[in-house]
């Protein structure tokens, strides 16, 4: 099962990424995280993606393309994967098209307002990449892993707006390119309330086969 993420910054992908890959056992793959990781090398790379990232905006698509490719070549994608914040442009999904058969793609919907609430008090763990709101941790820390948690700097004020300017002029336009295959979902609830209809959805598509 080959499944696309789509939506907006702080829209809810990850943690629905998550819960998928835990219940059907594919890889989450981040390309946000790829680059975090990426990042934290000592290399010109790192440079040029750490500066990138921290505006707000997108790293080139020659870039993100081949580390896609390279990673959805390992073994443990053979039978799928969740691409979580891949493609984000036309040109991906076009080269996306020519590397992999996507089967399907999972719109996760959601206000700005609250998108923009969300981002401003979301906290992430820097080990595991396990992510929290400030009202649900208070005490800062990863229940997972006991590492502090905190803010990603693309996550304040001043970035976030710059973020999703750059999803409506950029991505949103994926929502067109694969209208053939999209599943719609709003992630205004909790996140259970968000994954079970996508569960529901994914469990027939698996019979299928697909
Ligand atoms: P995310 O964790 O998905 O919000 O991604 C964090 C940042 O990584 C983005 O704001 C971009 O700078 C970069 N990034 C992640 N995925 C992509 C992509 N598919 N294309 C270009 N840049 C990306």
């Amino acid at each position: 099962m080959r499944i696309i993420l789509l939506g907006a910054p702080g829209s809810g992908k990850g943690t629905l990424a998550k819960k998928i890959s835990r219940d059907f056992d594919i890889p989450q793959i981040s390309t946000g995280d790829l680059f975090r990781a990426i990042v934290k090398e000592n290399s010109p790379l790192a440079e040029k993606v750490k500066s990138i990232m921290a505006s707000g905006g997108l790293v080139p698509d020659e870039i993100t393309v081949e580390l896609v490719k390279e990673r959805i070549s390992r073994p443990d994608c053979k039978k799928g994967f969740i691409l979580d914040g891949f493609p984000r442009t036309i040109a991906q999904a076009e080269a996306l098209e020519k590397i992999s058969q996507i089967d399907s793609v999972i719109l996760v919907e959601l206000a700005n307002e609250i998108i923009i609430d969300r981002l401003s008090s979301r906290r992430t763990c820097p080990n595991c990449g396990e992510i929290y709101s400030v009202q649900d941790n208070p005490e800062n820390v990863c229940k997972k892993c006991s590492t502090p948690l905190i803010q990603r700097d693309d996550d304040k004020p001043e970035t976030i707006k710059h973020r999703l300017e750059v999803y409506e002029n950029s991505t949103s336009p994926l929502i067109n390119f694969y209208s053939d295959r999209l599943f719609k979902v709003s992630s205004a609830g909790s996140p259970d309330q968000t994954y079970m209809p996508v569960k529901t959805f994914l469990e027939k598509l698996e019979a299928k086969g697909e």
